[in-house]
């Protein structure tokens, strides 16, 4: 089975998180085994993870984050540093592609390419491909900025993370679009840089949609009608992406997936699985009418390892699994085959046109 997976902080775990991403997963957990106060939970993605699980198009993020205990020093204290350290994370990746283990996908071109050679199932020799990224918009300076990173081979901004910062309001914080915010979003719209409307504010995520005229993703988003948070989209925020011809990525957070789950009480169980998770992706395809709609974006590596993500997942290598749960449900093998990869393919094909 294809994958895409639309959301993964692989740079930010090999730099914050000091993570050989070349590791197998299992050589990774045994060398973090000594150092539970710095890492998260147990890791579950890896590069080489990834390829065992047939996981050949990621969108991979630039993230301006620290893990500190103290949730205040998360954040860096100047825009100067989330410039650097998105910068950084940028070169990381810029690494891996020289070292053939990656391939920057851009274009329609690079994407119809490389889905192409992976299609045919020859990936022996496949590097693996990424669309990149940036989550959270405290690394651009101004809004004029998002030409240099549109050369730099930015394709997405998700303007919010969590809090405000100074272009609108994310993730447990409420408002609207602050001065720079539409500027932002028209400098995007100029250079055909594409929107990830998720981790936006209810009033900026409204905002945002009415400004931005290009096209709009949520690349790690589950449903509020579901598990109540403001994390979560609304129905009304699921329709208006579907009218945009959005692709949503199901999230694999667990509390993000499982009612009433409260961080670092909750102890992962069968009320949370891959299964639990479809539940989402059926809400949003019967909003849709369609499958067309729904894709993975799985978050894996967010902060979080195995002790909060769905209790059948071991590695990132077991999200076939989802797709199994969804055909027992009756999805049809075209369905499936959508919700696993060719939903994202099709939407960047759309998006790139
Ligand atoms: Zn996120």
């Amino acid at each position: 089975m294809l994958i895409f997976d639309a959301h993964l902080d692989m740079a930010w775990n090999a730099l914050e998180f000091n993570r050989d991403l070349m590791l197998p997963v299992s050589e990774i957990r045994k060398f973090e085994r000594q150092f539970t106060d710095i890492v998260p939970g147990e890791n579950t993605v890896s590069w080489t993870e990834l390829r065992k699980g047939n996981v050949f198009l990621t969108i991979s993020t630039l993230i301006a984050r620290l893990h500190r205990k103290d949730a205040v020093r998360t954040f860096y204290q100047s825009r100067e540093a989330d410039y650097g350290a998105a910068r950084g994370q940028m070169a990381y990746y810029q690494a891996m592609v020289e070292r053939g283990v990656l391939r920057p996908i851009t274009d329609v071109a690079t994407l119809d390419a490389h889905v192409a050679e992976w299609e045919s199932g020859n990936t022996d020799e496949l590097p693996m491909g990424y669309i990149l990224s940036m989550e959270g918009s405290q690394p651009v300076q101004n809004p004029e900025q998002i030409h240099h990173w549109y050369d730099l081979g930015l394709r997405i901004l998700g303007p919010a993370h969590y809090g405000e910062n100074p272009y609108c309001f994310g993730t447990g914080s409420q408002g609207g679009l602050k001065a720079d915010g539409p500027a932002l979003l028209k400098a995007m719209d100029a250079v055909g840089m594409l929107l990830d409307a998720t981790h936006l504010a209810d009033q900026s995520f409204w905002e945002a949609l009415d400004i931005f005229e290009g096209p709009v993703l949520a690349s790690h988003h589950n449903c509020r009608a579901l598990v109540d948070a403001d994390r979560q989209l609304t129905d009304e925020q699921i329709k208006a992406l579907i009218e945009r011809g959005s692709v949503i990525g199901a999230a694999m957070d667990a509390w993000m997936i499982q009612p009433g789950w409260v961080i670092g009480v909750t102890q992962p169980s069968d009320a949370c699985t891959l299964s639990t998770l479809a539940d989402h992706i059926d809400h949003i395809c019967q909003i849709a009418g369609n499958a067309n709609h729904c894709g993975i974006g799985s978050d894996l590596d967010g902060g979080f390892g195995k002790e909060q993500s769905p209790h059948d997942l071991d590695t990132i290598a077991d999200l076939y699994k989802l797709g199994e749960i969804l055909k027992s449900r009756g999805y049809s093998d075209a369905d499936v085959e959508g919700i696993m990869y060719r939903n994202w393919v099709d939407f960047f094909r759309r998006a790139w046109s």
